[in-house]
């Protein structure tokens, strides 16, 4: 066996695949600036036949592989060593079929949620996964990761929206299961390995997606309160009487709205903060339904805000308001060291969830601060702590911290990773609390990549 780098990238280039070694940034740095991966080369394939060659190649050479999108992911996936070649698809990037009767699209894999849904807005189709980093994010990388999202409350998440992938396995087979069938009961569904499997089984190199027409009315509530007990009345009256209208159910703590108003330019009136925000978004393509769901819930409301059971409510009729949301990821890693986590809880369990885990971070340390936002109608928050201007060396106790925290999520039978994965950052805790699972996987990894090229040490 050759092991060799600089044999495998000539090897590649007398095949005419586009090769980086200069200026490749972009394909280094984590966006969080957590993470730099040290990698030399990043190459990029122009179509599925390249990314197997490449991959059979990196079999012969034993090159370690890793697969990259839009290098938005937060958990440390894509991170390589000097040692290790980047494959980024963002050359893939071409739409195959819109079927318009059938709802779907069949596309390659680096193409990113904007792109596309730029492209699918003739059609009056979207796709409708929503994360604040949908303008770099790839699909591939939203299929690798099983990504979740704002609006996973309405449409689910990625597993949710995938009718079929390709995908080029470890060893560098490809694995036809492209299809755009809505019911498809053959056997066990292949499709369902490469989701969420973070580029540690193959690489994911087009797929077929399940579209939404796009709505054309909507409004947003942002709702004001200090009880938690309360946001569970909202959430339970909402989704009794307007589920179908519902598209994204938020919250933002007070300290997650304020980073936003400090640091950042966003200049949206917000009249008064609560101790927790809860930002409701309805939409639909019937105006007059909406104008009902918007009068009632006013009515409603105004009532709850009389007898003092809610702080303020405001009523957004445009969609403005979602930069504050939005902001909330970028804001926060300007003002100090960040321990994130991206906790999922049953619904009914997450205000209790929220009140132990405030206790803890107060116990541990009162000086830290903790924004607390992200999709609760899910379960699922993201409880970010921060020391701001690193004054109390959250950087060198994070560990601590956040096996505190984690004890407390498993406690209440919930999970450390709702929606980000696994990557580096978690791996610990697959390891601790599911070992016959991660047993499970390392067994599949053996089948699809048995020289383990894909992603080493990733996820398992
Ligand atoms: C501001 C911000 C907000 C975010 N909000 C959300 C959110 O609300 N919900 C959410 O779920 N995530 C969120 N994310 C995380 C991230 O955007 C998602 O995980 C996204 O799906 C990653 O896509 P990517 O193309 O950037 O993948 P990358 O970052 O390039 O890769 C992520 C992982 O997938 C693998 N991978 C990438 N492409 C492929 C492929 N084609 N085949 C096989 N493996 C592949 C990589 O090896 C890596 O392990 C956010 C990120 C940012 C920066």
């Amino acid at each position: 066996m050759i092991k060799n780098l600089e044999n495998f990238i000539n090897d590649l280039k007398l095949k005419n695949i586009t090769i980086k070694n200069v200026d490749i940034e972009k394909y280094l740095l984590e966006k969080r600036g957590n993470f730099i991966s040290k990698a030399k080369y990043v190459v990029l394939p122009k179509n599925t036949e390249e990314v197997s060659y490449i991959l059979k190649q990196a079999n012969i050479f034993l090159i370690n592989i890793v697969p990259q999108g839009g290098n938005t992911g937060l958990v440390g996936g894509s991170l390589a060593n000097e040692r290790v070649v980047i494959l980024n698809l963002s050359m893939m990037d071409k739409i195959i079929e819109v079927d318009i009767l059938n709802k779907s699209v069949t596309l390659e894999a680096g193409i990113s949620i904007n792109k596309l849904n730029s492209y699918l807005k003739k059609y009056k189709l979207e796709f409708p996964l929503y994360l604040p980093s949908y303008k770099e994010c790839s699909i591939g990388g939203n299929i690798a990761t099983n990504a979740g999202g704002i609006n996973a409350i309405k449409y689910g998440t990625t597993r949710d929206l995938v009718l079929g992938i390709e995908m080029v396995s470890g060893s560098g087979e490809i694995l036809h299961d492209l299809t755009s069938l809505r019911k498809r009961n053959i056997g066990m569904d292949i499709k369902n390995i490469g989701i969420g499997s973070e580029g540690t089984l193959g690489i994911v190199t087009k797929a077929s997606l399940k579209l939404s027409y796009i709505k054309k009315y909507s409004f947003n509530v942002m709702i004001g309160v200090n009880k938690t007990n309360i946001i569970q009345k909202i959430l339970k009256i909402v989704n009794y009487n307007f589920f179908d209208y519902i598209q994204a159910f938020e919250l933002m703590n007070d300290e997650s709205i304020k980073i936003v108003k400090d640091i950042t330019n966003i200049k949206i009136k917000i009249n008064k903060i609560a101790k927790y925000n809860v930002l409701i978004q309805f939409k639909s393509n019937l105006k007059n339904c909406l104008q009902i769901v918007k009068d009632s819930i006013y009515l409603m409301l105004e009532k709850m805000e009389k007898n003092n059971n809610i702080m303020f409510f405001q009523i957004y009729n445009n969609d403005k308001i979602w930069e504050i949301r939005n902001a909330i990821p970028e804001a926060q890693k300007k003002i100090g060291f960040n321990l994130k986590n991206d906790f999922s809880v049953s619904i009914s369990k997450i205000f209790d969830a929220l009140e132990k885990i405030n206790v803890a971070i107060k116990k541990f340390n009162k000086k830290l601060i903790s924004v607390i936002f992200g999709h609760l109608g899910d379960g699922n928050l993201h409880i970010n702590i921060i020391d701001v201007g690193n004054k109390n060396n959250l950087k060198e106790k994070q560990d601590e911290l956040k096996q505190i925290l984690v004890k407390i999520i498993m406690e209440l039978d919930g999970t450390f990773s709702a929606e980000h994965g696994i990557g580096m950052l978690n791996k610990k805790y697959l390891k601790q609390y599911y070992p016959l699972n991660r047993n499970m996987l390392i067994k599949i990894k053996e089948i699809l990549d048995k020289n383990l090229i894909l992603n080493k040490n990733k996820l398992m």
